[in-house]
């Protein structure tokens, strides 16, 4: 460990700390602290912050999200992959405000969802955010037609019959199933069902729409159309929209991907936003390792595996990068700034 790394209470008043910031009381240091805290997320639409799910059941406990940190800026469309129980769906149902983290602080679109009490959240949930389940029978009414369907939240709302109507059919056009406003859910193929749900989910234009694996139950080349639609939705009305898929090539069609991994993002891919048309270079999109606010990230496993590291790593400071060594096999020359584990 390096000196940087301590406390700057623990540091020793030498000239080797003279690059330490110094605080001359508790109070201080306090305040810096807090200074910090207010500054995290504070121009973002979503923000997760240290956030704690634990599921308890009977002597079982599962912790589902572990210290989770996700800033979400308005207008971005984001997709969240990760293995099967990692935490997806925990996240977002409480975003949507249908569960309550353990611990940590969630805000979205201005609303602290930690202390929101009942009248608050079926606001937040009828107005503020949208959601879209994976089950295309979950989302619509069987017995109403698209149209029919696409209107139903709004009659918790103030707008009147005739602008309803042609609000639903141009959401209905907007997602391209314009043509299958008449009909009713069963009359729908799978893709068609889940674009009418996207459209009903923004009925009353939140400013969030969540999707958790809206495509888990369809053939890629339908599950590309209600991507394509989402995008659309994304692109023509600005709304933010965070959906939870599995498809691994989802990191192509979207600017964000963040990988959860045992209840934390430990990566993200960034897709450039302007990149080749059709000059023929090829769109790289870049992974990166998540860095949360307490110097903590992951390494992925292949990464561990193929150098046996386990338990302790040797950290070097180099002046563009940091190196990461085994413990057991020392680096050759031991770089001048490595201190080892003296535990
Ligand atoms: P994902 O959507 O990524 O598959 P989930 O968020 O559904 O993962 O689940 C994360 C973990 O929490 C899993 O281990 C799951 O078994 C557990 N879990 C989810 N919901 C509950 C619940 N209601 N009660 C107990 N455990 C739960
Ligand atoms: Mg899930």
């Amino acid at each position: 460990m390096t000196q940087s790394a301590m406390p700057p209470s623990e540091a020793p008043n030498t000239d080797t700390a003279a690059a330490e910031p110094e605080f001359a009381t508790l109070r201080e240091l306090e305040e810096a602290a807090t200074r910090q805290r207010a500054r995290f997320g504070e121009s973002a639409q979503i923000v997760c912050d240290n956030l704690v799910r634990i599921y308890q059941t009977g002597e079982v406990e599962v912790q589902a999200l572990q210290g989770l940190d996700l800033l979400v800026d308005r207008g971005e469309l984001v997709a969240i992959v990760g293995a099967s129980g990692s935490g997806k769906s925990t996240l977002l149902n409480i975003l949507s405000g249908l569960d309550r983290p353990t611990a940590g602080a969630v805000r979205v679109a201005g609303h602290q969802l930690m202390g929101m009490k009942g009248r608050e959240r079926l606001r937040y949930r009828r107005k503020t955010v949208g959601f879209v389940w994976q089950q295309t029978g979950r989302n619509l009414i069987p017995y109403l037609s698209a149209q029919e369907n696409v209107m139903l939240p709004m009659s918790y709302t103030s707008v009147r019959r005739r602008q309803r109507s042609a609000r639903a059919g141009e959401l209905l056009e907007l997602l391209g199933v314009g043509y299958c406003r008449e009909r009713r859910p069963a009359q729908l193929s799978g893709g068609e069902q889940q674009r009418v749900a996207i459209a009903t989910a923004l009925a009353n234009e939140p400013e969030v729409l969540f999707a958790d694996e809206p495509t888990g139950e369809l053939d890629s080349a339908t599950s590309d159309e209600v991507f394509d639609a989402l995008r659309g939705a994304n692109r023509e009305l600005g709304v933010t929209i965070v959906v939870v898929t599995h498809d691994a090539a989802v990191s192509e069609r979207v600017g964000r991907t963040v990988e959860i991994r045992d209840g934390r993002i430990s990566t993200e891919t960034v897709r450039p936003a302007h990149g080749a048309h059709d000059g023929g270079s090829e769109v790289v999109a870049q992974s990166y390792a998540v860095l949360d606010r307490a110097g903590r990230v992951q390494l992925p496993h292949e990464y561990t595996e193929a150098l046996g590291l386990r338990e302790r790593v040797l950290l070097a400071l180099e002046p563009d990068h940091i190196g990461i060594w085994p413990q057991h096999r020392s680096p050759d020359p031991l770089p001048a700034s490595v201190e080892g584990d003296e535990e």
